[in-house]
């Protein structure tokens, strides 16, 4: 990843990020809340705003909101829907139903895996729109020859959660997205696809002096497909704001889009305000004002989440890196890493394994007291490191004891004696390298231990080895 390095200045970034709802229906109606079906057959009068139709709450939209909320750390108030007014082909009514000034939740937070935190100010409801295809020149839409709409996706549930200006890097916001991305899943509220666009991004960048409090101007970008995207945007809108402001010129507060070819943002409006779209209450719905035993339910319903999966795993894993342990838990391995360790496998040994020789599908249904018995091996010198990767890549294969795995492939046990004539017999045939040793030259170790390993056909263990030179040398 390029990083990007500035002394003079700083980045500040704020993100909002659609969520679509995996509920079987729409917000408001009874249609089927589905991607990729023939268009149009998922539709309604009500989700195409038809006169005389209503509205009516999607409960288990609710209730996802919720968990959304409680997962985040929000508070979860009583809200109501406002109309946001304004004109889009794939917007039948020319009004979006949305939360304004009282969303269900509010003030929350997400901790990422390298320890900071992102403030989240909001997560509201509102609905999807529908979806326009511009046919012809290339499907850019001043060059297309008509276009086509497909109303299923107006009116499914989207839940959009817009963080505090608490980023300050490429690399930090990506990783606020992949951690709400897994917190999402978790919670299992949507399917949480970028490519399919259940999950889509907004950013907003400025730049400040470094050391400055003050907030700098911002742009807000869109079209953000991937973590990819988002990251390059970020890198060129860091590098074109402060371009613009090292020559004298001001940032205009407008929306940008990214062009993933042209890997860079380019002007697309400016920037609208709330009054633009003449907010006001919805009067077809009625305010959303769960009860505490509700919250409470929705509260016990939700599984440990990925930061308290981490600090669990962090808590007995011995001196594994940080790093370590939000691969282990991102991988879904850390009940298994956990159980091992509760087994008396030696925790830095187990981590290790599962970040280097765990990264294949259904690694976390190996059997834990089987895995912990391996690491025992290794550990009590019964195996060497590359031994232990082999038999345990044997038992993701087929299964069965290690014990017995290594004895099929002939990892007997090489007891220290036995050793020890190998690297007397080494030293015999090598008597320069080894003066070279006894007279501290350390480089020539790797040289003995790599004719043991040759000597045992990779039976030795290299810490022995070592360990007999040095005492050898030193006498
Ligand atoms: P709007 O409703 O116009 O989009 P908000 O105040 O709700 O504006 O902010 C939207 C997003 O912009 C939030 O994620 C917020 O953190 C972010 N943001 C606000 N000010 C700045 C700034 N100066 N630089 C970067 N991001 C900002
Ligand atoms: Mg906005
Ligand atoms: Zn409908």
């Amino acid at each position: 990843m390029t990083a990007v390095v500035d002394t003079a200045w700083e980045m500040v970034v704020g993100l909002e990020v659609h969520c679509e709802l995996s509920t079987a229906t729409k917000l408001f109606c009874g249609c089927r809340n589905a991607f990729g079906d023939v268009p149009n057959t998922n539709i309604c009068p009500v989700c195409l705003g038809l006169p005389g139709s209503l509205p009516v709450v999607n409960r288990r939209a609710v209730e996802y909101a919720m968990r959304i909320g409680e997962a985040l750390h929000c508070t979860v108030e009583p809200s109501i829907f406002h109309r946001k007014n304004y004109f889009y082909p794939d917007m039948p009514k020319d009004y979006q139903v949305s939360q304004y000034d009282l969303p269900i939740n509010v003030r929350g937070w997400l901790d990422l895996p390298d320890g900071s935190r992102v403030g989240v100010t909001r997560a509201h409801m509102e609905e999807d729109t529908g979806k326009t295809t511009h046919v012809g020149g290339g499907g850019r839409i001043h060059e297309a020859g008509y276009a086509l709409v497909d109303y299923n996706r107006a009116g499914v549930p989207l839940v959009e959660i817009v963080s505090d200006p608490d980023i300050r890097s490429p690399d930090q916001a990506r990783a606020y997205v992949s951690e709400l991305r897994a917190v999402l899943e978790a919670i299992d509220v949507s399917d949480v696809k970028m490519e399919e666009g259940s999950l889509r991004v907004d950013a907003n960048v400025s730049v400040r002096r470094a050391g400055s409090d003050e907030f700098g101007t911002r742009a807000e970008i869109k079209n953000l497909n991937s973590l990819r995207s988002l990251q390059r945007a970020l890198e060129y809108e860091f590098r074109r704001q402060i371009g613009l402001l090292e020559a004298g010129q001001s940032i205009v507060q407008e929306t940008r889009h990214w062009n993933e070819e042209e890997g860079r943002t380019a002007s697309m409006r400016s920037k609208e305000e709330a009054y633009d779209y003449r907010y006001f209450p919805e009067p077809d719905l009625v305010p959303v004002e769960p009860s505490e035993a509700w919250r409470s339910e929705v509260r016990s319903s939700l599984p440990p989440l990925p930061a308290e999966r981490r600090a669990a795993l962090a808590a007995e894993a011995g001196s594994s890196s940080t790093a370590d342990v939000a691969v282990v838990v991102e991988r879904g391995l850390d009940t298994l890493v956990r159980a091992a360790i509760a087994v008396g496998a030696d925790p830095e040994r187990v981590v290790t394994h599962a970040v280097h020789n765990l990264a294949v599908e259904g690694a976390e249904h190996l059997d834990a007291r089987r895995f912990a018995s391996l690491v025992k091996l290794e550990t009590d010198g019964k195996l060497t490191a590359t031994q232990a990767k082999k038999v345990l890549s044997e038992m993701l294969e087929r299964g069965g004891d290690p014990a017995d795995i290594a004895a099929a492939l002939g990892f007997e046990a090489m007891d220290e004696s036995a050793l020890a004539a190998v690297v007397d017999q080494l030293i015999a045939d090598n008597p320069a390298e080894f003066d070279r040793l006894k007279s501290g030259d350390h480089k020539v170790m790797g040289f003995f231990v790599g004719q043991a390993m040759k000597a045992t056909q990779g039976k030795a263990d290299g810490k022995v080895v070592t360990a007999l030179l040095r005492e050898r040398a030193s006498s």
